[in-house]
């Protein structure tokens, strides 16, 4: 008999392994299991919770796991078995086969088994799995006698060399599924389950000839080469492109491997008293504690996935098959207590014996994340309130806090861009920003879709729903500007070519016009055409609890980027404990304010510019006061204005184009002339390299009247405030300071006029005066800057850019490219590079507290609300961090995570804030402490 000489050659005797070997293959049979949950980076999460339950007594059908061990020996050496391994499988399969009272391959009792993998983070359905393994033209036979089903077996089989085929042979599917549907259409049936019995014969053997002819090879009948194959194919998926994207959207290692599982098959469509099914021991949608589920009778898994038959809810379970549906339940409820986390489970009952093929940590909602871990410690004491907190994913409130898609819309995209914000939008195209104001004042909703923004599309933005771009990274002017109202927006959609002219936008063989509508998915970064449905965020109780106990634990503070009052109320709302970034420059905006600003900026000396200038004042400082009354008492951070000048004139093209027409045409000369004068003064503002250039503490200090205005304006409305009995605490912030002596002139620029406000108003305010670090050089001269700083605020959007050398507004050109062939781990821009850009931030640190210990430091940059730059800032012992309203609930989560995971030294020196007030430099007691810090520096 071919079969058994075949496989009397392939199966070595099963001699234990040597010492010098690695275990590499752990059992699970009978009640007993080698491995344990404890195992999971060696036997992947299901292997490892298969062993556990096996441990458990929960009814798992026997097999084994191959380890992640062997997939990296297997890897490293040329995809070639390691010495030891395929002995140690056959052992297993040896153990398998006793406990099942049946053989692979032989003819009588065959034994089926599926061969699946397992990462140790799940990673679904992004790997191969190959089930019904050990068919041949003899055991199908067998089977059908056993189980009296000639259907059954035949169906088996043909199933098997499909998936064989396609997951190991690499013949493609279709080859299949075309002969299949041919069957059905010669059968005249509709579904493959009505095929009859000698169809699927005739198809087995049609399916053999598929094979044949793709590979050369009649397909494998020896079930120990079968399953050599399927093992190696298991272990090659890890490369399958979807696994690689997977890893890579998701941050796992390339080289962590899957284990591989092999399993006794139960079947679930051998009949009415037989079915399959997947359940939650909670709603994963809303987190109610509820049995949660569905099932098909008479299926495989297989079936449930096709979507062919639509699948009944678990509660049916009850009148079908109510003993199954009890000892279901009482497993469910079992794993539940065990893990002390909601688990979705696979089973399969085959003839009315249930069996549980996989247990793990189930994926749930934001809204389901927050209510389960709130209800497991708050109303079950199953777990403690730091377990609790950890359980949350921090990113995923975002969920609970903006209106999403819904997640049972189904639709196409026509392009996808980079998520700058989780929210969603619905509204028709238009790419004229004034226009959208118009349109939103007629109450119509629109999205804004431009190639880019400029801080002049700003009032366009904010009237839009949604923003679009086809330029521009994740901390794009767009990006940042509607992060910080939480608005939903898109950038760098590569694929998107905006024909302004045409009003239309393009985007592959789509054509979008102006009014179309469209939605843009902000969590996924997706352009769909047409209204996807919406829903609301969701605030519930469970959430302000939540919140409430990370506040409680976290040591790190969280501020909130904002710019207007209503900015600054909102991020109260959300939690904010101050505003750690008042961009003053988004102020200048105001329609009454831009004309003022352009005086300013064309003034041709000193007092003109001044004259302008004292005109801003009170619009500044009525914003100032709106402020301060939506914080107090909390600290409010003021950056003074920081970008280029020639941000707030006309774009130089069109002042060209216009100039260059009348200039032709010669009428108009007054329009003339003023164009004549505002080309001049572009031209001689214009730079090569802006974000370089003339911005920052370096406008300040060129064009002094512009900072003295601010700073009195800040503290006359500081004045105002406090004299209205509210507590005030205003931080003036020296933006891209690279130098000591940048930061002793504007130091000395801002305590004068902030004197002389305090003397003319009779108010002692507080008030303290610091610095961004933005710019590397300055967190390498911390401790100089640090004597003349009473605090650092680390702007990590500038010194990312200036530490890689990419600008923060081109980098959508190539990062896509480096983040597929893997030269950046993530965008730089929203996750922070610990390596480098964090390392200079240490530095900071160090420096400037090494000058003024308890010196407090904070981050303002967009890192500063996601989960892993918050951890590292709680890491490097930060005050605080700050961020946009929207974000300031997830930088909580994540600062308590830090703390929960690395508790910060209980001394109170790191914490800028939490020391006892007397004890913070203020600008009253600057110069006693900068002499003392002076004194340090010299005896370094
Ligand atoms: C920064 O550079 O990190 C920062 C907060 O400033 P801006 O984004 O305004 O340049
Ligand atoms: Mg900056």
């Amino acid at each position: 008999m071919a079969h058994a000489r075949s496989r009397k050659s392939a199966r070595p005797s099963a001699r234990r392994p040597s010492a010098r070997v690695p275990k590499y293959v752990y059992g699970f049979a009978n009640g007993k299991a080698d491995g344990s949950s404890a195992l999971r980076s060696l036997l992947g999460g299901k292997g490892c919770e298969l062993a556990e339950m096996t441990n458990l007594g929960v009814p798992v059908p026997p097999g084994f796991t191959i380890t992640t061990e062997a997939w990296s020996a297997y890897n490293a050496s040329g995809k070639k078995h390691p010495p030891g391994l395929w002995n140690q499988v056959t052992a297993g399969l040896g153990r398998l086969e006793a406990a099942a009272g049946a053989r692979l391959g032989d003819p009588a009792r065959p034994l089926l088994v599926s061969v699946r993998s397992g990462a140790r983070a799940s990673m679904p359905g992004m790997m191969d799995t190959v089930l019904n393994l050990g068919l041949n033209d003899q055991t199908v036979e067998a089977l059908a006698k056993r189980t009296r089903n000639d259907r059954f077996a035949w169906d088996c089989y043909r199933r098997f060399i499909t998936l064989f085929g396609d997951v190991v042979l690499s013949i493609e599917r279709r080859a299949f599924d075309t002969r299949l549907d041919a069957a059905k259409t010669r059968a005249g049936v509709k579904t493959d389950a009505d095929l009859p019995a000698d169809a699927l014969r005739a198809l087995v053997t049609e399916f053999k000839g598929v094979v044949q002819s793709q590979t050369g090879r009649t397909f494998p009948q020896d079930p120990l080469e079968q399953l050599r194959l399927a093992i190696n194919a298991v272990f090659d998926s890890w490369w399958a492109k979807k696994a690689v994207d997977y890893r890579r959207i998701h941050r796992l290692p390339d080289d962590w491997g899957t284990a591989v599982t092999v399993m006794a098959m139960v079947f679930g469509n051998v009949g009415p008293t037989s079915g399959t099914g997947v359940c939650f021991s909670r709603d994963p949608a809303t987190g109610e504690r509820r049995f949660f589920g569905e099932f098909l009778v008479n299926a495989q898994g297989e079936d449930v996935v096709a979507g062919i038959r639509t699948p009944e809810p678990i509660e049916a379970l009850k009148t079908r098959m109510p003993a199954v549906h009890k000892k279901l339940t009482a497993i469910k409820d079992r794993l539940e207590a065990h893990y002390r986390d909601m688990q979705d489970i696979e089973f399969t009952v085959q003839e009315g014996r249930l069996y549980i093929l996989q247990t793990r940590s189930g994926k749930r909602t934001g809204a389901a994340a927050v209510r389960i871990a709130v209800e497991m410690f708050a109303k079950e004491k199953r777990i403690d309130r730091d377990t609790a907190l950890l359980r949350v994913e921090p990113a995923s409130l975002h969920q609970l806090l903006v209106k999403t898609v819904d997640q049972k819309a189904k639709y196409t995209a026509i392009a996808t861009g980079l998520p700058a914000t989780p929210a969603a939008a619905v509204g028709k195209v238009v790419f004229d920003p004034e226009k959208a104001v118009e349109m939103a004042l007629r109450e119509e909703k629109v999205i804004l879709v431009r190639p880019e923004t400029s801080p002049e599309d700003v009032a366009g933005m904010h009237a839009a729903q949604g923003v679009l771009t086809s330029r521009g990274g994740l901390t794009s002017h767009a990006a940042v500007v509607a992060r910080g109202w939480g608005k939903c927006c898109v950038v760098g959609a590569g694929d998107v070519v905006v024909e302004e002219e045409n009003h239309l936008f393009r985007a592959g063989r789509a054509v979008v016009r102006e009014g179309q509508v469209v939605t843009l998915n902000g969590a996924t970064g997706e352009v769909i055409v047409g209204a996807q449905p919406l829903v609301d965020p969701t605030f519930s109780d469970e959430f302000r609890t939540l919140l409430g106990w990370a506040q409680d634990r976290a040591t790190t503070r969280v501020r909130a980027n904002a710019d207007t009052p209503a900015d600054a109320s909102k991020a109260r709302e959300f939690g904010a404990e101050g505003i750690g970034l008042v961009r003053t420059e988004h102020m200048f905006f105001g329609e009454e304010r831009i004309p003022i600003v352009r005086d300013m900026i064309m003034a041709g000396d000193a007092q003109a510019r001044r004259k302008a200038v004292d005109r801003l004042l009170p619009f500044q400082r009525e914003d100032f006061i709106g402020i301060f009354r939506a914080m107090a008492p909390h600290p409010v951070t003021i950056r003074l204005l920081d970008p280029p000048l020639h941000e707030f004139l006309p774009k130089y093209k069109e002042v060209l184009e216009e100039y260059t027409r009348l200039d032709a045409r010669g009428f108009n000369p007054e329009r003339h002339a003023e164009l004549g004068a505002l080309k001049a003064r572009l031209e001689a503002l214009l730079e090569a390299n802006p974000m370089l250039g003339h911005r920052g503490c370096r406008l300040g200090i060129t064009f002094p009247e512009i900072y003295d205005m601010q700073v009195r304006a800040i503290m006359e409305a500081a004045c105002q405030v406090a004299g209205e009995g509210l507590q005030v605490e205003p931080e003036i912030m020296i933006p891209l300071t690279g130098t000591v002596a940048e930061m002793k002139l504007t130091r000395e620029m801002t305590d004068r006029v902030a004197r002389q406000v305090i003397a003319e108003t009779g108010k002692a305010v507080e008030y303290s005066v610091g610095t961004m670090i933005e710019v590397p050089r300055a967190a390498l001269v911390a401790d100089r800057i640090a004597e003349h700083a009473e605090f650092f605020s680390f702007g990590t959007n500038d010194l990312t850019q200036m530490t890689y050398g990419y600008s923060r507004d081109d980098i959508g050109k190539f990062l896509p490219f480096y983040l597929e062939k893997k030269l950046l781990p993530h965008d730089p821009f929203a996750v922070l590079d610990q390596r480098g850009v964090g390392e200079l931030v240490r530095i900071g640190i160090d420096r400037g507290r090494h000058t003024v210990p308890g010196l407090k430091v904070g981050i303002c940059g967009e890192h500063g609300g996601e989960p892993s730059s918050v951890e590292f800032c709680h890491r490097v012992g930060m005050t605080y961090v700050s961020c946009s309203p929207y974000m300031v609930p997830v930088a909580w989560l994540a600062a308590a995570q830090g703390e929960i995971k690395e508790p910060r030294k209980a001394s109170g020196q790191l914490l800028g804030e939490a020391q006892p007030k007397a004890s913070r430099p203020s600008s009253a007691r600057r110069s006693r402490k900068a002499s003392r810090a002076n004194t340090k520096v010299k005896l370094r």
